[in-house]
């Protein structure tokens, strides 16, 4: 008889982006002709630049003809993206990464969940809470998160709340813990962690041998420039540290599907008898095992991000979405509301007025203002009586939902 992985019947089922929908259709269906504008949305809208356009439309000529036809590529990537990555995202900050531990991945959520497969089922997993739920639900579909209560919080992982009494940044772990979770520029709350905090948290790592997963998705909106965009600037980073990184909200790769992961050669892990494993070849043999690697035309599409224009073309999008971003966080200061994020990430968290709480917020916020946010309870419990919003919709629709909230508050 087949038994079934019981640890999957203990995951809650993912209704967060189900129930909105639910909710927002009963309304449209009560308000006939109300148009609802979504600041809700987790993906960008824009299109793929003319850089990225030209590089698939050559690839995609390529394999059309004999000599130029690709099959099977390296389940870690063609070296010629793996080197202008090295090239443009690391050398220009100083960091030295080898070719072997770059890995290109078809997205930074498939690796950021299969990536706790290299580590023993009784690892104390930490994460930031509220959080993007990959990194929790990644773990309890093998066990290693243990059950979920009452409180919405799973009995085997060590919760860091990120909330106005830390002004946001997590506090360490106050007992031990063997594996980090840190998203940043963070997902949902659109706050960062400036050098000296990170480096805080890779001392702990080394301190304590843990290791770090580091989701630097939104690396591309950081403004700031003291504020650092790979978890390698940090001294000794690459003895505790895998980073993930993904064109998705860089470059508009959301439906092309590639990233890449970095796994240092010089990052280990303990066996039970002491002895120090290296992570590298083992993600490699995980790989190689499981994974036939990303397409040829979506890896010289996201080359493409690396000429001269291409990152001309990816900057301007990006300059768009944190137009919308900074107009957000100004109009709602302006309205006197509590908000985080917003100026090195193209997402806002905001505080919900006291007597209401995140769902509560959502449906006035809908019903008042015909404008949907996301309700921060969705990210982790430390999310409620916060809500999200997104800066990735276009810059009219931004407005007219801002200059609705306006005249809703009047
Ligand atoms: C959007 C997002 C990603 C990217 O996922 P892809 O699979 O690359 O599209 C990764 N991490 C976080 C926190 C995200 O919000």
């Amino acid at each position: 008889m087949a038994l079934v992985n019981e640890h999957f019947l203990k995951l809650p089922n993912n209704y967060l982006f189900a129930d909105i929908a639910k909710k927002v259709n009963i309304f449209k269906a009560t308000h006939k002709g109300a148009e609802v504008i979504s600041l809700g949305i987790g993906d960008v809208t824009q299109p793929l630049c003319p850089a990225v356009i030209e590089a698939l439309h050559k690839a995609t000529d390529e394999m059309a003809t004999r000599q130029g036809f690709r099959g099977y590529g390296p389940e870690q990537g063609y070296d010629f993206l793996r080197e202008a990555i090295l090239k443009n995202d690391f050398l220009p900050r100083g960091i030295h990464l080898d070719i072997d531990e770059v890995f290109i991945n078809d997205g930074a959520k498939s690796d950021t969940g299969n990536i706790q497969e290299l580590i023993r089922w009784d690892n104390t997993v930490a994460v930031t809470d509220p959080i993007y739920p990959v990194y929790i639900d990644s773990n309890a579909m093998i066990g290693r998160a243990g059950m979920k209560g009452e409180d919405g919080r799973w009995s085997n992982i060590y919760y860091m709340p990120c909330n106005a009494e830390n002004d946001f940044v997590p506090e360490l772990p106050e007992r031990r813990v063997d594996v980090i979770y840190l998203c940043y520029p963070n997902n949902p709350t659109g706050t960062v962690l400036t050098k000296g905090e990170l480096r805080k948290w890779v001392n702990y790592a080394l301190k304590n041998e843990a290791i770090i997963f580091f989701d630097a998705a939104y690396e591309a909106y950081i403004q700031n420039p003291s504020i650092p965009h790979s978890i390698y600037e940090i001294k000794g980073a690459r003895k505790c540290a895998i980073e993930f990184h993904s064109y998705s909200k860089t470059a508009g790769f959301t439906g092309v599907r590639c990233g890449y992961t970095i796994v240092p050669k010089e990052l280990t892990a303990a066996t039970l008898d002491g002895r120090r494993i290296p992570l590298n070849p083992l993600w490699n043999r995980r790989q190689c095992t499981k994974f036939n690697g990303t397409s040829y035309l979506s890896q010289r599409a996201a080359e493409a991000i690396y000429t001269p224009e291409g990152k001309r073309q990816v900057r301007q999008t990006i300059d768009y979405y944190m137009e919308n971003s900074k107009k957000m966080l100004a109009t709602f200061k302006d309205m006197g509301f509590d908000v985080q994020g917003g100026e090195n990430a193209p997402y806002i968290w905001m505080r919900v007025p006291e007597r209401s709480d995140s769902w509560r917020f959502f449906e006035e916020l809908l019903y008042g203002a015909h404008v949907v946010c996301t309700p921060g309870v969705g990210f982790g419990p430390s999310g409620e009586g916060y809500v999200r919003f997104t800066a990735f919709g276009s810059k009219e629709q931004t407005e007219e939902a801002l200059e609705r909230i306006r005249k809703w508050l009047k």
